[in-house]
């Protein structure tokens, strides 16, 4: 990997050395950067910053804003600053491990299809609990809506409304909507998550043609990607538009949400939390349910209760016990 900052961030004739920056993409060998001119530089990594198992883990993730030390040329990152927020999955594996996917961000933007992969209502509800746990906004970009009808696009932006979910119909084919996904995104910082075969990397290509996507960099001789399956990439297109792709998921485990606090994690279920007669009611079938009762009013969407039971039931009793993941259910 080439260590050097780039002959194109001279700047007045010396070369540019940025003492601080943004992290675009976090590799084995080393880290991506853009400068706040928008240069790309590489860096490594300070052995100290890496912990005892000398493994980048969560230390450095694409968001990040890193300080710079510059030894013969080279660029190393000496600190990290402390993060505005994180997006966070429970990582792949036995063992009950936080994965950082990203940093200092303003949305999170989950990317679905209406079919060609089925709508998947476990998948979508779980990245919400994990972007309020966040304490991120987020927004439903439902793509290939020329496979469904109108009255299904409906449906779902109806089940998503009283969360605080904005939906967008798009069709990443014909451009439907991908004007308004770009007014959504500038200005603000947005991480991709979807599903994969939704769509993801043909609506990023449109957001920003000719940028590098995760889908592209796929090694030519050996077919396989350079990433491994937690990377993710920021993309800047066009000033005031950061977009980060990430992989596409087939499973989503929830990090740091438990069965106890599920429920506050679905936004619209909060005007009724302990209204229920009995305090420590389960929304299942007790007398006197007050989100049950909400449900049948119309108030909280029947399939964000139901996929709030399910979600619960996967849910192991405390820290370390089985992870909530997606299954071909949801
Ligand atoms: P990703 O895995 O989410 O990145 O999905 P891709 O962007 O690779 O798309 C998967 C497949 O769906 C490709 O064959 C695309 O051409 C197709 N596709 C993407 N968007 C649409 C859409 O809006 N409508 C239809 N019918 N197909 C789409
Ligand atoms: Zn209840």
């Amino acid at each position: 990997m080439e260590l050097n900052a780039p002959p194109g961030a001279a700047a007045g004739g010396a070369a540019a050395r940025p003492l601080e920056a943004t992290v675009r993409r976090v590799d084995f060998g080393g880290v991506a950067l853009s400068g706040d001119d928008g240069a790309r530089l590489e860096a490594t990594v300070r052995g100290r910053l890496m912990g005892e198992r000398k493994s980048l883990g969560n230390t450095v993730v694409v968001g990040d804003r890193v300080t710079l030390e510059w030894e013969r040329g080279r660029a190393v990152i000496a600190s990290v600053a402390p993060r505005r927020n994180a997006f966070s999955r429970r990582a792949s594996g036995e063992r009950a491990e936080e994965q950082v996917v990203a940093s200092n961000l303003d949305q999170l933007v989950i990317v679905a299809s209406v079919r060609r992969p089925e709508f998947r209502h476990g998948l979508v509800d779980r990245l919400l609990a994990q972007a309020r746990a966040s304490r991120l906004p987020a927004l439903l970009a439902l793509n290939k809506t020329d496979l469904g009808d109108e009255a299904e696009v409906e449906g779902l932006a109806a089940d998503y409304a009283p969360a605080g979910v904005r939906t967008l119909a798009l069709c990443a084919l014909t451009g439907r909507g991908v004007e308004s996904l770009r007014a959504a995104c500038r200005r603000h910082r947005s991480l991709f998550v979807g599903h994969s075969g939704v769509g993801k990397s043909t609506l990023l290509d449109r957001l920003a043609p000719g940028h590098e996507l995760l889908a592209a960099e796929v090694n030519e001789r050996t077919g396989k990607g350079r990433h491994t399956t937690t990377a993710a990439l920021l993309l800047t297109p066009e000033p005031g538009l950061e977009l980060i792709d990430t992989p596409g998921v087939r499973a989503f485990s929830l990090w740091g949400i438990d069965r106890d606090s599920l429920e506050r994690h679905y936004a619209e279920f909060e005007p009724f939390l302990g209204a229920c007669r009995f305090g420590d009611c389960r929304h299942d079938r007790e007398p006197g349910c007050a989100l049950r009762a909400a449900v049948e009013r119309g108030d909280v969407p029947a399939r964000r209760w139901e996929s709030f039971l399910r979600l619960r039931d996967e849910l192991g009793g405390g820290p370390g016990a089985r992870p909530a993941r997606t299954s071909a259910r949801d």
